[in-house]
């Protein structure tokens, strides 16, 4: 079968000669264990932080050895009485067209419920991403304005909509015209500022938040964050979640210091990671599963084809080529 492996730590933006394209035998069956078939594949910004050796909240990929992210997958065959041929499960697996796994971390998902893609995005990590950091540590109130960096994004439409559902005020910053009409027409953001296109962020954002930023949620930081940071109000709650405009750095960016910002607002900023919550998931996805039904909240992607574009579809990540979930279908 063939297999997709870290060939080199990329030392700035990640490159297709990163990845190694190769083959491999698919072990036979143990007791307890799946054969399974990858049907579609997440690909993620924080899969960037995998490829280097930094420390950080989930170890790195090890050069030479498989790349793993999130994966539908269908089951061909079983020797788990959990599992029967024909599921389709989702968990995080290896880049990988057929692979033999432990069940443990692997959980069935309903292709009746809805598509299966949705399980890697709105129904899954994305949107629990969304749904957590906003209600957990923005904390937003009926009236408030939020603002959303990476807003065109996987994570970043759906916390828009959320905010819309819970009776905000939505702005959105992402990368194109076209990616703003989005935000606005199909997602019911109330602006959206193109950061590609505007020379005054700070100016921008005070123009598109009247009553100043009370959440700011960041995708992005950098110096779009630095800009947010001058129009947050008193009592305004940041949340850490994303930092996708520098992942790729080489040096130590200078930036501005945020410090006075929170002080002089008596402001809170946090950093996010979703599998810090997990006791919180089930509720998530029950909470967005509901809204889901009920049409209050819509969801984009980007699907690419094919298991040999797998790397290409996540550089394309670093250039805004995705709108809502970037996944790969196999
Ligand atoms: P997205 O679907 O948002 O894809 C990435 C987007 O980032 C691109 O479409 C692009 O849109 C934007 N982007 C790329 N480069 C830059 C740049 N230099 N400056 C500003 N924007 C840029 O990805 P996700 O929704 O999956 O993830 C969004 C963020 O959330 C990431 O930072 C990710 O690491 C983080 N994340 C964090 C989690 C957590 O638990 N903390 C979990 C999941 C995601 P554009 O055209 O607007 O530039």
């Amino acid at each position: 079968t063939r297999v997709i492996k870290l060939k080199n730590r990329p030392k700035g933006r990640p490159e297709i000669s990163d990845f190694e394209f190769d083959k491999t035998e698919v072990c036979s069956l143990q007791d307890g264990e799946l054969l399974l078939k990858t049907r579609y594949v997440s690909v993620d910004p924080y899969l960037r932080g995998r490829m280097s050796d930094a420390p950080s909240y989930i170890p790195p990929f090890e050069v030479g050895k498989p790349i793993e992210s999130g994966i539908i997958a269908e089951v061909i065959e079983s020797k788990n009485k959990d599992f029967s041929k024909g599921d389709f499960v989702s968990g995080t697996l290896d880049w990988k067209e057929s692979q033999v796994a432990k069940a443990d971390g692997l959980h069935k998902v309903d292709p009746e419920k809805a598509p299966l893609s949705a399980y890697l995005g709105i129904l899954g990590m994305t949107g629990l991403t969304a749904y957590l950091g906003l209600t957990e540590i923005g904390k937003p109130k009926e009236g408030e304005t939020l603002l959303v960096s990476g807003a065109a994004g996987a994570v970043g439409s759906v916390v828009g909509q959320i905010g819309k559902i819970l009776g905000l005020r939505v702005v959105g910053i992402a990368g194109t015209d076209e990616k703003i009409e989005m935000l606005k027409s199909e997602f019911g953001f109330d602006a959206g500022i193109n950061y590609k296109t505007t020379e005054n962020m700070t100016k921008a954002i005070a123009e598109a938040c009247p009553d100043g930023v009370d959440v700011y949620f960041d995708n992005v930081g950098g110096e779009i964050s630095e800009a947010a940071l001058f129009n947050i109000n008193k009592f305004s709650r940041t949340i850490n979640c994303g930092a996708i405009s520098v992942y790729n750095n080489t040096e130590i960016p200078k930036s501005i210091s945020v410090q006075p910002f929170l002080v002089k607002k008596s402001s809170l900023m946090q950093g996010f990671i979703v599998f810090d919550y997990a006791d919180k998931h089930p509720e998530g996805i029950r909470q967005l599963t509901q809204w889901l039904n009920e049409g209050k909240l819509k969801y984009t992607e980007t699907i690419r084809e094919g298991f040999d574009n797998i790397p290409k579809a996540f550089l394309e990540l670093f250039d805004g080529k995705n709108k809502g979930k970037m996944i790969v279908k196999i």
